[in-house]
């Protein structure tokens, strides 16, 4: 008898299903009760939204405000920050329009409670940098959830989301999702026109610097675990800018922000020996990709290519000076403030390490790679932009709908659109939530049908681990090695390494070629063909099986992507050694990619960046 024969299965229906209530999905939770009064709005989260998501221990700052009300920035002025960063590949119309709609959304998380600090001179909000202002944030998370379950027909924590369901009676339309509690282990099958996916970046696809001990210390959520991408990808929708990883310098060890330091204490980088190094690679890098290194600011990607040079010179560890600003009591509270709210590991690390920063320069280091579409960097899906300011090829439906029909994103989840943060992926959930709730609005009556042969099927193959697991136990050889299954930790170390090696991470200095992309590829489909055999001992290993399976499917669209796009476009990011310059003759353009199911084959394709903003 398996273990299919007791399990439960718990059907829900609703008009907008929203998968992840992190802070585009609590935005999208709240907006899609305001746009449909009458509709039944569910949001189903893998933990339990009061703490969950990339915000769940906290923030400093909220990087995303115009502050139009003092007229300190317009939307344009955003745009033009967010290409220039990009080195010229954003969707201008997507991103104008989260710029437009943030403030709005701050001024919200103000009024359900979040103390935002204020200059006691003008009242308005104190800026850490141009985009940036500060917060007493160990609460947010907490706050804007109160507003998304008080919206919501219904939350449903603790449910791991797997697979979305399609639509039997139309090609290429969404109809649901399906997935299972992981602390009941019940099977749930979500029914819905319209559904949001919200769920977040993705860590731990390339090998962490935390490895052994230390590995759930990763910079981006270690339970970030690529569904935004995998859910998508699976039911055929187009995917752009996935090769746009991420790599962030922040402080060894701890991973500890380093924004706050720069933009508010005014801290400064020197090397080993004391010196700025900045200036020593200007040439270097403008043979590399001409004048963007004239832009101000500097792209993000180019600072972290000037350490990674100075570091391969011999000239590292890259230290933050920090003893000058901690000679100032405000400073010193400041920068310890900075890790409480939001990082505390980092001060944890500090202390351990006998580093106090008023005596000693702390070590920076750049981490492994993220994927992820809101902070410094922009993979994700590619979604319809508004209707008042897409151009017409950007446009195929309703705001913020993939290529799949009432399928929406917003958050981590959406490419093509840096820098919206915390705040903007909470603005972009409140604009896919409206726009998810006049595609339902416009069906009527019509409703997609789920195929019950379908969700039956996934109810198989999502608890197969734990019949593998049941199956092949008593074979284990010695400690947990088994000859028939694999743990979803040994599965994600294979992973990382692979990743790591072959596509651009720490240990070959983010840099990659075709040949080893291709041999990559290969160590992944063969990966993939180990996945059939993952085994997972009780309900928590189930979920650490899925998002290994997430993870996976993630990083072959990540390597496809990096094959696909014959430049470097962003060195600090990571480099194709064997086309070491940006090429802006072939390459300003979007990559996209299209998986399909059946074949296993990924389609690629360019397509065109419109500048609309001069
Ligand atoms: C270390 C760090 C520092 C940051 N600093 C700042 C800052 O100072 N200021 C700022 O404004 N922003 C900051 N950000 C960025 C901000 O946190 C993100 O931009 C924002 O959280 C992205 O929102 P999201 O909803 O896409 O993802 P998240 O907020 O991460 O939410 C995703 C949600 O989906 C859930 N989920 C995932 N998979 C599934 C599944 N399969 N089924 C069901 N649920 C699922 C997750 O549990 C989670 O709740 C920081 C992020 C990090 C990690």
């Amino acid at each position: 008898m398996g273990l299919l024969s007791g399990r439960k299965t718990v059907y829900v229906d609703s008009d907008v299903l929203v998968i992840g209530g992190g802070m585009a999905g609590c935005g999208a939770t709240y907006e899609a009760r305001y746009w449909g009064r009458d509709l039944n709005i569910v949001c189903v989260e893998k933990a339990n939204i009061e703490r969950s998501g990339a915000v769940a221990q906290g923030l400093y700052a909220i990087n995303c405000y115009m502050g139009m009300q003092w007229d300190e920035n317009q939307p344009e002025d955003h745009v033009r920050y967010a290409r220039n960063d990009l080195m010229g590949l954003v969707r201008e119309d997507l991103g104008y329009d989260i710029a437009r709609h943030v403030d709005s959304s701050v001024h919200k998380f103000e009024e359900w409670g979040l103390p935002i600090m204020k200059d006691p001179e003008t009242g308005q909000y104190m800026r850490e940098g141009k985009w940036q202002i500060m917060i007493h944030g160990e609460s947010y998370k907490p706050i804007v959830a109160e507003a998304a379950r008080k919206a919501a027909s219904k939350v449903y924590n603790r449910i791991m989301v797997t697979h979305l369901l399609m639509d039997k009676t139309k090609a290429n339309r969404v109809a649901g999702a399906v997935g299972f509690n992981v602390r009941t282990g019940d099977f749930y099958v979500f029914r819905a026109p319209a559904v949001i996916v919200a769920a977040g970046g993705a860590s731990h696809i390339y090998k962490p610097r935390s490895v052994g001990e230390g590995m759930g210390r990763t910079w981006y959520a270690p339970w970030s675990s690529a569904s935004a991408y995998a859910l998508p990808i699976l039911v055929g929708a187009k995917m752009t800018q996935m090769e746009n990883r991420i790599v962030l310098t922040r402080f060894k060890d701890g991973y500890g922000p380093v924004g706050a330091y720069f933009l508010h204490l005014k801290t400064y980088t020197e090397n080993a020996y004391g010196d700025e190094y900045e200036s020593n690679w200007y040439e270097n890098t403008k043979e590399l990709v001409g004048d963007y290194i004239d832009r101000q600011p500097v792209p993000t990607c180019l600072r972290n290519h000037a350490i990674l040079e100075e570091i391969k010179a011999g000239r590292g560890p890259i230290r933050m000076v920090t003893k000058e600003a901690f000679q100032d009591p405000h400073k010193e509270t400041i920068g310890w403030e900075n890790f409480l709210g939001m990082t505390i590991g980092q001060a944890v690390v500090w202390a351990s390490q006998n580093i106090d920063p008023k005596h000693t320069n702390p070590e920076l280091t750049t981490s492994e790679p993220y994927v992820m579409g809101s902070h410094a960097t922009c993979s994700g899906a590619w979604a319809s932009g508004p209707e008042d300011y897409a151009p017409s090829e950007y446009q195929w439906g309703y705001n913020r709908m993939m290529t799949v029909d009432g399928l929406f994103g917003a958050g981590d989840t959406i490419g093509g659109t840096a820098h919206k943060f915390s705040s903007g992926s909470f603005a972009e959930g409140r604009i896919a939530a409206k726009a998810a709730v006049k595609y339902v609005k416009d069906l009527g009556k019509e409703r997609p049908q789920v195929n019950e042969a379908e969700y039956e099927n996934l109810k198989k193959v999502v608890f197969q681990p734990m019949e593998n697991y049941e199956v092949g136990r008593n074979e284990i050889v010695a400690g947990t090695v088994s000859p028939s299954y694999l743990l979803p930790l040994h599965g994600l170390q294979r992973l990382e390494k692979i990743m790591d090696e072959y596509v651009g991470g720490i240990s070959s200095h983010y840099t990659t070629n075709e040949p080893l992309l291709t041999r990559g590829l290969e160590l992944l489909g063969m990966l993939k063909e180990d996945l059939d055999h993952l085994g997972a001992e009780d309900l928590h290993q189930l979920q650490r099986a899925w998002e290994l399976q997430h993870r996976v499917l993630a990083s072959e669209s990540v390597t496809h992507h990096t094959m696909f796009r014959k430049e470097t476009r962003w060195p600090g990011y990571y480099y194709r050694g064997d086309h070491m310059k940006l090429d802006d003759k072939d390459w300003h353009c979007f990559t996209l990619s299209q998986y399909d199911r059946e074949s296993g084959e990924w389609a690629m394709e360019k397509a065109p960046v419109y500048h609309i903003v001069d």
